[in-house]
């Protein structure tokens, strides 16, 4: 399988990035780790006639905690950079931990998070913690800067709210009173595959209570979602297995699952109600977040 032609551009500013992609429109792609799109272009399903590679931002590459503001992920940040963080593996460990179920080794050091969160899989394994740690994600295109929720940039399957000349230079998971997190994935192997079915919950557990949950599905609905009738429900509750298991039954009402060559709508359904509760139980017993 071979690449189709390309024209190649490396800039050397996020604001040159910007102006190349405005220039080209739909002709151009931006490139990060490409571990994605090139797979795309060998298969033909995708054949951009121009590449913009981010490759020499390096800016972009940052792992940084700034007070007041949280922890900063630069969009170039590879699977593998975050799974050795050690910010955050101090702040946020889950995150390190969800990184570190993608793929192998040679995807991780390639991949990056702008890209996983680009191509918009439903099975992505980073948006749901993210999402969970409430992460914000900051876009700079020609006309400036936004910064919003990261569960807003999900439109459908494959499909972001980025304009053609807007890049993803930032995620930031802002500072907060969480006091335990964590991702489950379930896949058809032990390691290296997609997720059938991926649970990430962020918890406040004070004195045995629940003050806050978040609970986030992924592979079970077109974007990654928020399975905001759990949390709910599990927002003043004791902890107790009755309440977890309770969580999982509401979300596994509420996923919106298709049945697709690795599982059937019902088996998905029936894992989130399993992975919901373990993922609660494991957010609440490890303290860690
Ligand atoms: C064998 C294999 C196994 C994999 N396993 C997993 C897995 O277990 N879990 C999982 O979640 N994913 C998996 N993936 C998918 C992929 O590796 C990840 O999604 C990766 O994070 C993509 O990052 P990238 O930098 O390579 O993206 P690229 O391929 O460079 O780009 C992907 C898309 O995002 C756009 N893009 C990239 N960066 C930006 C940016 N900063 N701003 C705007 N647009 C941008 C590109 O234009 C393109 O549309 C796997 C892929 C392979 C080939």
């Amino acid at each position: 399988m071979y690449l189709p032609d390309f024209e190649y551009h490396a800039p050397e500013s996020i604001a040159e990035a910007c102006q190349l992609l405005a220039q080209y429109g739909e002709r151009a792609k931006v490139i990060s780790g490409g571990t994605d799109l090139l797979v795309k272009m060998k298969h033909g399903v995708l054949a951009p006639e121009v590449l913009v590679s981010l490759k020499n931002l390096d800016q972009l590459k940052k792992i940084e905690y700034v007070p007041g503001k949280g922890v900063v992920i630069g969009a170039r940040a590879t699977h593998n950079e975050i799974v050795n963080s050690e910010i955050l593996h101090k702040k946020y460990l889950s995150v390190s931990e969800a990184a570190h179920q993608m793929a192998a080794n040679q995807v991780r050091n390639a991949g990056t998070i702008g890209g996983n969160i680009c191509n918009a899989v439903p099975s992505a394994d980073l948006p749901p913690i993210l999402i969970a740690l409430n992460a914000k994600v900051k876009v700079v295109g020609v006309n400036g800067e936004r910064t919003f929720d990261l569960e807003e940039i999900f439109v459908g399957p494959g499909k972001t709210n980025l304009a053609q000349d807007e890049i993803i230079t930032e995620v930031i998971i802002p500072d907060q009173e969480t006091t335990g997190s964590t991702y489950i994935k379930f896949g058809l192997r032990r390691a290296g595959a997609l997720a059938v079915v991926g649970v990430a919950v962020a918890v406040k557990v004070v004195n045995n209570i629940i003050e806050d949950a978040r609970v986030v599905l992924g592979a079970v609905a077109p974007v990654p979602m928020r399975a905001k009738e759990a949390e709910k429900f599990l927002k003043g509750k004791e902890v107790s297995d009755e309440v977890l298991a309770e969580a999982g039954v509401i979300a596994s009402r509420e996923c919106k699952p298709i049945s697709d060559i690795r599982a059937s709508e019902e088996y998905r359904r029936d894992m989130v109600r399993v992975f919901t509760k373990r993922a609660l139980r494991k957010a609440i017993d490890n303290g860690h977040v």
